[in-house]
This record gives C-alpha cells, sequence and structure tokens, in this order.
C-alpha cells in the first residue's frame, strides 16, 4: 500500500519510568502514538506518527453506542545484545483484519499495519525496557467514529498505535492461578462476536470475572454458550490441559479467539513430541480425568503472560487441584521455548521474528 507515513516529534518527552521493577500493565504511555485515518469513497489516508494524547471524536460516534470497535495486542523485546524485535506481528495484522471483517469494518493492508508497528517501536526504542521479562506492549485499535446515530456500518474510522511499557508477568515466580469454571454466565455463542477481539466481548464479560473475583479467584472459565457443557476459554487466555499425556485444547469453532500464542504452543508441542489433540472437551472428561488421575496440567496462553498455571479449578463447588500448585513439566518446556525465542535467546527456526535493529 502506498501510503507513506509522516512523523510529527513530541516537543515535551515525558519522564520515562526509572524502576523497570513497577512497570505493571498499562499504567505509563509512551511518547507518540500511530494514527491513520478512513473515510468511506477515499480509503486510508494521513498516516502518522505523532505525539501521544487525547482523541477528538464526536459524542455520536458509532463506537461509543454500537461498540464498532477492535484492537490487538503483541509485544517488542529487547534482546540481551540490545536489539529489538517483535513476535509474529503479521498474525496480528491478519487477525485484526479478520476482526474487522466480523465486525464491518474496513481492511487495513497487513503488511503496512506491521510497518507502523515496526516504525513506532524504532520512535519509542528507548521506552523498551531492558529488565528480564519486561517488553513494549502495543495496543492496535480501530475505531468507528464520525456523527450518525442510525445502526449500520459507519462510514469514517481510525486506526492506531499506542504503546505501554510492560513489567515482567512474573515478579515472583510462576504463581498458579485459581480458576472458576462459569456456568451461569456466558461469554459468546458461535455466530456471535467470541473470534474477534472486539471490545463488547470484554465488558459482557465483566460481571462474572467481578463475582468470581469476590470468592478468592483469578479467572473465569467459559463454557461454551448453548450447552453449557464444553471449556472455552479465559478472559485472554486460550485454555490447555494434559490429559493422559497429551495436550488438548478446545477447537477454535467461531467462539473462541484464536489466540497467537495457542497456535504457536500447539505447535511447539508437537515438535517436542508432545502428542496435540483440537477438540471439544466437556467439564465431565475433566472432573472424570481429574479423578482418574489423568488430569496433570492445565494452564492459559496468552500474549501477556505466555503461559498462566493452573493450581485449581472450581466447578459447582467441587475443586480439581493441579501440579501441586507448581508448573508442570509440559507448561514449564513450552514456556521456557516460547520465551527463549520471544526475548532472542535462542534461533528463530521458524521465521516467527521481526527485528527493528
Ligand atoms: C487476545 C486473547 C487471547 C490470546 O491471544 P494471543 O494472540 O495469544 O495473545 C485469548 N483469548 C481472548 C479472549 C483474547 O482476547
Amino acid at each position: 500500500m502506498e501510503l507513506d507515513i509522516q512523523i510529527i516529534k513530541t516537543a515535551t518527552p515525558k519522564e520515562k519510568p526509572t524502576d523497570e521493577s513497577t512497570l505493571g500493565f498499562g499504567k505509563y504511555f509512551t511518547d507518540h502514538m500511530f494514527i491513520v485515518e478512513y473515510t468511506e469513497g477515499i480509503g486510508w489516508h494521513d498516516a502518522r506518527i505523532q505525539p501521544y494524547g487525547p482523541l477528538a471524536i464526536d459524542p455520536a460516534s458509532p463506537v461509543l453506542h454500537y461498540s464498532q470497535e477492535i484492537f490487538e495486542g503483541l509485544k517488542a523485546y529487547r534482546r540481551e545484545d540490545g536489539g529489538i524485535q517483535m513476535f509474529r506481528p503479521i498474525e496480528n495484522a491478519r487477525r485484526m483484519n479478520r476482526s474487522a471483517d466480523r465486525m464491518c469494518m474496513p481492511q487495513l493492508d497487513e503488511e503496512f499495519q506491521v510497518k507502523a508497528m515496526k516504525l513506532l517501536v524504532e520512535t519509542e526504542e528507548a521506552w523498551v525496557p531492558h529488565r528480564a521479562g519486561t517488553s513494549l506492549y502495543l495496543r492496535p485499535t480501530m475505531i468507528a467514529h464520525g456523527a450518525e446515530l442510525g445502526v449500520h456500518p459507519a462510514k469514517n474510522y481510525l486506526y492506531y498505535i499506542i504503546c505501554c511499557p510492560s513489567g515482567s508477568y512474573y515478579k515472583n515466580g510462576m504463581a498458579p492461578v485459581k480458576i472458576h469454571i462459569e456456568d451461569s454466565y456466558v461469554r459468546a455463542v458461535k455466530g456471535g462476536t467470541g473470534a474477534a477481539k472486539t471490545g463488547g466481548n470484554y465488558s459482557a464479560s465483566l460481571k462474572a470475572s467481578a463475582e468470581a473475583a469476590k470468592k478468592g479467584f483469578d479467572q473465569v472459565l467459559w463454557l461454551d454458550g448453548k450447552q453449557n457443557k464444553y471449556v472455552e476459554e479465559v478472559g485472554a487466555m486460550n485454555m490447555m490441559f494434559v490429559i493422559d499425556g497429551k495436550l488438548v485444547t478446545a477447537p477454535t469453532g467461531g467462539s473462541i479467539l484464536p489466540g497467537i500464542t495457542r497456535k504457536s504452543v500447539l505447535f511447539l508441542a508437537q515438535q517436542m513430541g508432545i502428542e496435540v489433540e483440537e477438540r471439544p472437551i466437556a467439564v465431565d472428561e475433566l472432573m472424570e480425568a481429574y479423578k482418574a488421575g489423568k488430569l496433570t496440567e492445565a494452564f492459559g496462553t496468552g500474549t501477556a503472560a505466555v503461559i498462566s498455571p493452573v493450581g485449581l479449578l472450581e466447578y459447582r463447588g467441587q475443586e480439581m487441584k493441579l501440579s501441586n500448585g507448581e508448573i508442570g513439566p509440559i507448561a514449564s518446556s513450552v514456556y521456557k521455548t516460547l520465551t527463549d525465542i520471544q526475548w532472542g535467546r535462542c534461533e528463530d527456526r521458524y521465521g516467527w521474528i521481526e527485528k527493528l535493529s
């Protein structure tokens, strides 16, 4: 796509957080953002990197009323040699376009999205933290704006990318999480928007998460929206189980977000000679496997944590305790392999790495 990106540098750079052990997530935003505008009949125009700051949008903008919004999440990693690299950014660009299609939003050239991400990270080079486990998180976002309250796809869109330095997910080691298997609220149904990374999926999930948090759980594991029988995924992670030595995960049948970490973990597990199955998993099957001693590990996969081991699963008051509250052997080995690739500690044999400098 022939679209130049203008760079407008800030005159007032911010103070950067000096203590990289307290970065957290989504607390600090960098000096610049990427933005490109879409107008029906014209297409994408005015691509630029500009100082980070508030957007001026009309109060009647469709995003504010009907949630015509999609987003992505990926990271730039600082290697030990000081260079910077990204992990499979083209996959995020492709998923952005699939989400856009579902939400009746315009496509944006995938190579161009990656070019914009790289140029923004290069501009914010000094914001990419150095401490082990830290990264620069990128949040590409597309919103419908303009002034029109009719319920139909909007005519105007903004695609922008903001970034925030983010801390190590596992500051105090890999603490296994407690998960509540939700049997009344649902997240997504087949034919709905579960496979799109769209804001409404997340606001719809807040109530179940808040209720589970009150009872001491870290996450909610969603069941399928039709029969309340098959496990799907957690808030922003796909779920994997080790049953009888096999790595088992739910198929991405339209109601599950097809995670890039999920796809990478399944691939790496196969490379390691672990048998992988993508198939519906009933909660009853999990309970039976647990009682028979065959459910040996459960973990979530997603960009933020990479792998999040599960120490406890609760369903209708019954508890399944896993891995003695530690990270299991399969979770542990895929975690090491994947993070070694992401932070450039080993060779990139699969063409997953996009180097910046
Ligand atoms: C983003 C997300 C994931 C994980 O996707 P990754 O590409 O691995 O980060 C899983 N489930 C949901 C609902 C998500 O939003």
